[in-house]
């Protein structure tokens, strides 16, 4: 049916600014871009070293107790309905005991949200504390969705460092530096992504002396808790909970590799309630109940996954990763023009410094990226993305054949753009 009559004046169109700056943030288009540069002709197979996400991979298939608990509980007919606000109730329970096997106090069913994931935990967590004028300490390089959801929900956030001569540590002093009376909350992620470092329990130690000096929470992204494999244990925050309020965010996402089943939460490690006191646990029951439910599949099959799992699949996995790891860590230490200062512990991450003036023709880690992924179908992460320009950040989440071949080629990329002067030293 024809209509006109004229034009009509369709008054949407713009999208909110905030959005578009959160997206600049983020880290997926940036990456995603990188893999619609790849070269389809090209027989080679992608190396895909640019976002963490080991699950399409044999050697990291989740465990089959994992997927039966899925399936029974697909099958049940009792996972039809919404779920409650906070999570199902056997499943938080789960969970609280889960990683109160960890902690020196028991959580209770009460203490734990369950979130779509942990980038939902993410979201919830910068929505919260979004009150006008406060600020929260973000570290560098980091984890850019939550530069990303501070800014879509204008929470104010500030950078401290990670640094790579001591491991990949917090700085302390510049964490005090940059607080004011408007700071709430440091953020951490233990074990690091991007940086593969574990902290030990000392620095853990100073990190919560510091926030409690503050005066703010710590919240720590633990979505890879257990995921060590050099000499240091992983340790949670949580055991911290006493010497200042810890909102421990956490998820299955890693752990047992099933990124894309979207179960994550939030726990209260905070044995002195500090958090409820301040009706922080409150508005995260608010803002869960405005916002999306993890499915009730997953979150029936949790007691499940949880009790069941054999520690075999850990162990198993882990020594894949730390496998993983080593070849990384050695073909990146074959390649003149990098520079791998820690050698990665934990996580599924490193970061690597490029030396610019190795090269010929490329401007920066994002151009040296661009034409990496056309070039050789390697896709790897540039730092900019992170906030450290001319860095890079490879993940070694693969399959170890697979890596060792996008890594070969990374080398390979690197000769062929050196600078004549440059290609001699290296014969
Ligand atoms: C992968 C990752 C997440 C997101 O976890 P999901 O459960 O997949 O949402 C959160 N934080 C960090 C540091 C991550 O690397």
């Amino acid at each position: 049916m024809d209509s006109s009559g004229g034009e009509v004046a369709w008054r949407f169109g713009a999208v909110n600014p905030s959005l578009e700056a959160a997206s600049a943030l983020s880290l997926r288009a940036l990456v995603h871009r990188l893999y619609g540069c790849v070269d389809r002709s090209d027989p080679r197979p992608l190396a895909p070293l640019g976002h963490g996400d080991p699950s399409p991979f044999a050697c990291f298939r989740t465990t089959a107790t994992a997927e039966e608990a899925v399936a029974a509980a697909a099958t049940s007919g009792k996972c039809n309905s919404y779920p409650t606000a906070a999570g199902l109730t056997e499943a938080c329970s789960a969970v609280a005991a889960y990683l109160s096997r960890y902690l020196p106090y028991e959580l209770s069913t009460g203490d734990i949200v369950l979130t779509a994931g942990c980038n939902h935990a993410i979201e919830t967590m910068m929505a919260v504390l979004a009150t006008p004028g406060a600020n929260v300490l973000l570290p560098r390089p980091g984890y850019p969705l939550y530069e990303a959801r501070a800014a879509l929900g204008g929470l104010e956030f500030r950078h401290y460092n990670l640094l790579h001569e001591k491991g990949w540590e917090v700085d302390i002093e510049g964490v005090e530096a940059l607080a004011d009376n408007n700071t709430v909350a440091i953020v951490m992620v233990n074990p690091n992504n991007p940086c593969g470092s574990v902290y030990s329990y000392e620095h853990l130690a100073k990190i919560a002396e510091t926030a409690r000096k503050l005066g703010v929470m710590v919240i720590s992204d633990e979505i890879y808790e257990h995921c060590a494999f050099g000499s240091k244990p992983f340790v949670p925050m949580g055991v911290f909970g006493e010497v200042a309020p810890v909102v421990t965010l956490g998820g299955i996402s890693k752990r047992w590799m099933v990124p894309g089943w979207r179960l994550g939460w939030i726990a209260m490690t905070d044995p002195k309630g500090v958090l409820r006191k301040k009706k922080i646990f409150e508005a995260i029951i608010t803002y869960r109940g405005i916002s999306v439910d993890p499915a009730a599949i997953v979150q029936a099959a949790i007691p499940q996954i949880i009790a069941n799992t054999d520690d075999v699949f850990f162990k198993n996995t882990m020594n894949t990763m730390r496998e993983a790891a080593e070849i990384c860590y050695r073909k990146l230490k074959g390649i003149e023009c990098l520079t791998c200062p820690h050698k990665p512990e934990g996580s599924m991450f490193v970061m690597v410094k490029l030396d610019m003036s190795y090269f010929d023709g490329i401007h920066d880690d994002i151009d040296f990226c661009t034409k990496l992924a056309k070039e050789e179908s390697v896709v790897i992460c540039p730092g900019s993305g992170l906030g450290m320009k001319n860095w890079l950040r490879v993940t070694f989440a693969v399959d170890p054949p697979l890596l060792e071949a996008g890594l070969e080629r990374l080398r390979s990329f690197c000769l062929r753009h050196a600078k004549p002067n440059r290609k001699q030293v290296t014969s």
